[in-house]
């Protein structure tokens, strides 16, 4: 019958299960090494950022102390020479061509105005630029850093102003260093104008959070101050932190504050592409150990064929009938590990048992070939049966007259035939619980249940009436001679009553045969 647990086979299940193993073992290695190399990546691409940040916040430190050093050095010594115009000019091409500091240099007069500009092709002089304002906050002998502004020359700037004060102490004018915002400027190559391969960039806050650089000129002069890093910044605090840009896109940032200028110094990469690298770098460790995960499968697929190949011989020979030849082959399989063992064992054990059995199932249960009646040990069984029941029965037995010289002038095979009527006629008179059994060659008992001995005698003479009818080949009347004897009447065993209803039986053929002899008690 077709049933899914013919089709299941241990080999194929056995494979699945390693199958699955591995996938799942393999997708929790990658998973978790995706995971970890997700934390990993982060805190140090975290660390970096903020390692770099204060680096750089470094480096603009001391790029403005160079700066405002330079010039309060040139202050100093334009205070004796003011009015050497050519020498203002001398100093001022020098600060612009040094270092690539600033996009340009001025130095304006008491009232805000230019007297000279480097570079001279910039031919601003004469224009006010300084506010008096302003010239106010340079009463100090500090350097001042101005928040980015636009300036008269409609530029958005920053400026580094050195105020300039003769020996006697008197304000003469302002030495200005300016750094255009929108053009390329000293920020651009102090921070670095390289977006990094892995979406990298840096951008600088002023003190107020307003951006004075960034990668992206349209977001020059944006406020940032709402932004999560820009706000830890503006709190005076350096570090790393995952936030999200203008763009809504999360970052690694890492941030620092210079301490000359106040600004705020951001580098960020962003959150997606370090997972990418992630992503990359698992990929290719999966690719490293593809070809070991091949060769393990078929490695652990050939070790599970071998370790289930016994059973599936076992699974085989057990299929087929239990013949001489497949005991021989179940025998000769290598049980190499104990389970299969253990089954080879009971199998073997099982099998030759089922042998013995099914010979002796085969005489107990086959009924006579040739009568088709009960044979002489089933019947025996039945008899057992109905002894213990203690029911009451009639038993007759019968034999036929004359067979042998049937046999003798016609042969065997003609015997044969007159048995089969004969026994078909027996068959044909029984009722019901009542039973047939041939006992031996030619001899037949009869059971009659639940019958008084008068009945019976009563049936078997109206049987034997009816066989005489049947005309043997020797063209005579077929006859028999019966004996009956009755339990519990006659005898408390089986053997008894046979023996009672032999006796009968043997009186019947003395007195002439073709007769009906009944044991009396
Ligand atoms: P009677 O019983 O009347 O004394 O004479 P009989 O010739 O029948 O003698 P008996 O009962 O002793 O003979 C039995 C014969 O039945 C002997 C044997 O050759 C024959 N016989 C036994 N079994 C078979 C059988 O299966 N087929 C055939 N054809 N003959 C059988
Ligand atoms: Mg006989
Ligand atoms: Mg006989």
């Amino acid at each position: 019958m077709f049933s899914l647990r013919n089709i299941i086979k241990l080999k194929y299940l056995f494979i699945s299960v390693i199958a699955l193993a591995f996938v799942l073992s393999t997708l929790i290695s990658v998973y978790s090494s995706y995971k970890g190399n997700m934390k990993l990546m982060q805190e140090q691409t975290l660390e970096n950022n903020r390692v770099y940040a204060l680096k750089l916040a470094e480096t603009v430190d001391k790029f403005i102390i160079n700066s405002t050093n330079t010039m309060r050095y040139s202050a100093a010594e334009l205070a004796y020479d003011f009015d050497n115009i050519n020498k203002l000019q001398e100093t001022a091409n020098r600060l612009y061509l040094q270092g690539d500091t600033f996009s340009s240099v001025l130095i304006v007069d008491t009232e805000g105005n230019i007297m000279v500009n480097a570079p001279e092709s910039l031919g601003e002089a004469g224009k006010k630029v300084l506010s008096t304002k302003r010239l106010e906050n340079y009463d100090k002998h500090e350097p001042f850093i101005s928040d980015p502004y636009v300036s008269p020359t409609g530029r958005k700037v920053i400026v580094i102003s050195m105020p300039i004060y003769d020996e006697l102490g008197a304000f003469k004018g302002v030495l200005s260093g300016t750094i255009y915002l929108y053009d390329s400027n000293i920020f651009e190559s102090l921070l670095g104008e390289h977006p990094y391969e892995n979406g990298s960039y840096v951008y600088v806050v002023d003190n107020k959070g307003k951006i004075i650089y960034h990668p992206q000129k349209e977001r020059l002069g944006v406020d940032a101050s709402t932004s999560e890093v820009v706000v830890q910044l503006l709190k005076g605090k350096h570090g790393g932190l995952v936030a999200v840009n203008a763009f809504d896109q999360p970052m690694l940032a890492g941030y620092s504050q210079s301490e000359a200028t106040r600004w705020g110094i951001i580098v960020q990469t962003p959150y997606d592409e370090a997972l990418s690298m992630v992503g990359q770098q698992v990929v290719s460790i999966f690719k490293i150990g593809l070809p070991f995960i091949i060769f393990s499968t078929i490695f652990v697929f050939l070790l599970a064929s071998h370790i289930v190949r016994p059973l599936e011989k076992i699974a085989e020979i057990s299929e087929n009938s239990v013949k001489d030849q497949e005991m021989k082959k179940l025998k000769g399989i290598r049980a190499w590990y104990y389970e299969v063992n253990k089954i080879q064992e009971a199998l073997i054990h099982s099998f030759s048992v089922l042998h013995g059995k099914v010979n002796t199932l085969k005489e107990e249960t086959s009924i006579d070939s040739l009568t088709k009646l009960l044979n002489r040990h089933t019947f025996e069984k039945k008899m057992k049966v109905l002894t213990e029941q203690q029911q009451n029965y009639t038993l007759v037995m019968l034999d036929v007259d004359w067979f042998k010289s049937i046999n003798d002038t016609y042969g065997h095979l003609a015997g044969d035939e007159v048995l089969q009527v004969l026994a078909s006629k027996l068959k044909e008179s029984l009722q019901e619980g009542d039973l047939a059994c041939r006992y031996g060659g030619e001899e037949f008992i009869l059971v009659y249940a639940e019958t008084t001995i008068e009945d019976a005698y009563e049936r078997v003479e109206s049987l034997r009436k009816n066989v005489q009818q049947i005309i043997s080949p020797e063209g005579k009347a077929l006859t028999f001679s019966a004996g009956v004897a009755h339990y519990p009447l006659h005898g408390e065993e089986l053997k008894d009553i046979i023996a009672k209803a032999d006796e009968a039986l043997y009186k019947a053929k003395k007195n002439g045969r073709n007769r009906v002899e009944v044991t009396k008690a």
